[in-house]
This record gives C-alpha cells, structure tokens and sequence, in this order.
C-alpha cells in the first residue's frame, strides 16, 4: 500500500496550494491515510473526495468528516473507481502522495501521451514516515492540448509501447512485431541505430513508431470540404447534391445519422470529437455519427459510420427515433439508430479524441449539468431517447 506518511506541514500545505483547490467544483484525493494532506485541502473546494483502500484509516476519515456535506469519504481501491459519474462536476483536480510502486518509465511515458508533465519540487526522506530509501518529486499533470502531437492509433501505441519495455535488455528489434516495409525502414525513419532499446527513444519517437506500423505517412487532414451531400427540402426530399463545405456555408438542409451502441450492461458508449473536426471540436457526442453520403440511405449510412468510426461492423442497425430539421440539430433531418454490441471498440484517431461506456444515468446528469461539454446534435437525439 505504500504506507510513507508525510509528516512536515509546511510541504503538506504547500503541495495542497499546487492543486489551487479554492473555489475548486471538485478536488479528488487519492490515498489520503491519516490526512496529512487532506486537512489543507477541507474546506476549500465545493466538494472534497477521498479514496482510501486502508480498511482501518477509510473508517476512521469517514467518522472525522461525518455530517459534512461538501466532504465524501470511499473505501475503495482507487484503480477500480470510475471517475465518469463525476464528469457532470466539470474538470475534476486530482491529488495524492501515491505509493512509490506507481513509478516507472513506461508510465511516464503512457502519461506524457495525454498530460502536459511539470516538475514542481522535490522533497527528502526526512519529510515521511517511516523513512522511504528514495527522494520524492511532486509532479503537476495538466492535460496536453491534443493539437501538439500528430495523430496516432492509442490502442496501438500502449501495445508497442509495453512489447518494447517487456523485456529490458532485449533490443527493440526482437520485442516488436515486424515492421511494415521491414525493420530498416522503420529505423530509418526514427533516425537510430538498428540496437536501440525502448528507453533510449522519445514519447515524438514513439508516436512515429506507432504511426509507421498503422502506415500513416501523411500529415494529419481534417474533414475535406468536398465531400458530396444530398441536400432536401422541408419534407425531407432530395432536390440537389452539393460539397459539405456549400451545405454548411449556405445552411441548407441535408441529413445525418446518429448512433448509440449499446452493450450488455445497457450502458452506452459516448466518443469525444476530435480536435481536427470542422464542427464541435473536442464535445461529446453520440457513438457514432455522420452525414449520409449523396444517394445514400440512413441504415446503410449508420452501418458504415459504425465501422469507419469505432470499427464495429455489424449487418444492421434499430431505428430509434426521426428528428426534423432545425437550429438544435444544426439544419439536419436526423434519423437516430441503436446497435447493440459488446465486442472492443477500435476509434479511427483523426475522427475521435477518445471514448467511453457510461450509465445513462450518468449521461443524463451530465447533459443536465453541462450542455456545453456536448456536441449540440447529441444534446437533441439524448433527449428525444430518453423522452421515449
Ligand atoms: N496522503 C497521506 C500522506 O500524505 O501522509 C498518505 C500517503 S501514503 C504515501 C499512500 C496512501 O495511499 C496510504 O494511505 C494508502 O493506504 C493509500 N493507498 C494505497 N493504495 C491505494 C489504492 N489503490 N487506492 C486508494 N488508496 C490507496
């Protein structure tokens, strides 16, 4: 459990300010044992969680902070805790003297991927007890802004990435599956002798790795303007075929299929856009979702969407809901679908940021607290669904 508590109050209140918790929505600690840390931090935002796994310390913090309603106690492991029924809180600040287990190089670099890393201090031995046999550095993550790295497959690149750390003396050559166009070009591209071991290589190096096995050679592109739309009249006709970029310019009406996949548990996977979308870059929206390409219907657009975007490929989708054009779907007749699924999803990186399974509950708690973390189409077909 990684039981070193830290004993010095001047370093406690300080790595408490580091979090700027005041005013905070919400403020998570991990691991906050006998509170060292936690009495600077009670108080300050609006709500204050602790997740403790000790069985006799979680009992005791939540007999110290019964009866307070902006303080909530759980004794969990927090590596089983699902953060996402918190999301309706906004950006969550999360803080904790982890367990010195936590460390190694392959995290560092799994974090660098998503976090901007900063070094803030580091402290002695002296200051815990017992007395760990290692200095401790206090560290700020603050997420990395996605436009800073080029795009990559991130299912793919945490398998490369733990195939070349599996085995420390072997050299990266016999730890990754063969390279497309042979080991020599992939060496090449990197820049490094044919020896290199994985943590001689950057997280820029790594992501070119990963790039080079989904043989992505081309710089990243957004959506292209030119695709081919029908576009219909108020009754939902076809009348013209025009690019996307016309269609939006001259807001005119056209159609879009959205989908919810759903799985066994009955909950619902959500993807975040991608930041290289033209269109509500970064919000959440549904599974899947997609204009109908010009003379194509709404099942077949939904089928497709499903495995260009999250590579689910399924024979057909249910059709839930029709929603008529107007300024909540962004001038689009939608047409909602269901798929129910339960198999891996495989996000195609330039459409989709990331994504997740929630509870409904969850999603709708979330959409009442902040519209705006959604893309508004998702708002309109979420709330038509659960109307239903
Ligand atoms: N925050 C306290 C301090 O600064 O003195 C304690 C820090 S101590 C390094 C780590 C704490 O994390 C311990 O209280 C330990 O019981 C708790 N812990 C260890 N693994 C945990 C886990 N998986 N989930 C929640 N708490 C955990």
């Amino acid at each position: 459990m990684g039981q070193n508590f830290l004993q010095d109050e001047e370093i406690a209140r300080w790595i408490g300010d580091q979090v700027q918790p005041d005013g905070a929505d919400i403020v998570v600690e991990i691991g906050p044992g006998m509170g060292a840390l936690t009495k600077h931090l009670v108080g300050r935002p609006k709500k204050l969680i602790l997740i403790e796994k000790d069985s006799q310390l979680a009992p005791e913090l939540q007999s110290q902070f019964e009866g307070r309603d902006d303080v909530e106690v759980i004794h969990n492991d927090a590596t089983r805790i699902n953060l996402r029924a918190w999301f309706k809180h906004g950006p969550l600040r999360i803080v904790g003297n982890l367990p010195y287990s936590v460390g190694s190089e392959i995290l560092n670099l799994l974090v660098q991927k998503d976090w901007n890393v900063e070094m803030l201090r580091v402290v002695p031995p002296e200051v815990f007890v017992p007395k760990p046999r290692v200095d401790s550095a206090i560290i700020r993550l603050t997420p990395r802004d996605p436009a800073t790295l080029p795009v990559f497959d991130h299912v793919l690149f945490d398998r490369l990435v733990r195939m070349g750390f599996s085995q420390r003396r072997k050299q990266l050559k016999n730890l990754l599956p063969e390279a497309p166009g042979g080991w020599e070009s992939l060496i090449e591209a990197l820049g490094v002798t044919g020896m290199v071991r994985a943590e001689a290589l950057s997280l820029t190096q790594w992501i070119q790795i990963a790039r080079h096995y989904e043989q992505r050679h081309e710089a990243d592109a957004g959506q292209k303007a030119s695709e081919m739309f029908d576009v219909v009249n108020e009754r939902n006709e076809v009348i013209e075929q025009l690019t996307r970029g016309e269609v939006h310019k001259r807001k005119l009406l056209h159609r879009a299929v959205h989908i919810f996949v759903i799985n066994k548990r009955g909950h619902i996977y959500l993807q975040q856009r991608s930041h290289l979308k033209d269109v509500s870059p970064l919000k959440w929206d549904s599974s899947a979702a997609g204009h109908l390409d010009a003379g194509e219907s709404y099942a077949s657009a939904a089928v497709r969407e499903l495995g260009e975007e999250i590579g689910i490929h399924i024979e057909a989708t249910e059709l839930a809901t029709q929603i008529p054009a107007g300024d909540n779907t962004d001038h689009e007749f939608v047409e909602l679908h269901i798929a129910r699924h339960d198999g891996p999803v495989r996000c195609l990186p330039e459409e989709i940021a990331t994504g997740d399974w929630f509870k409904p509950e969850d999603i709708s708690a979330w959409v009442e607290a902040r519209p705006q973390d959604f893309a508004k189409g998702f708002v309109t077909c979420w709330k038509a669904w659960a109307q239903k």
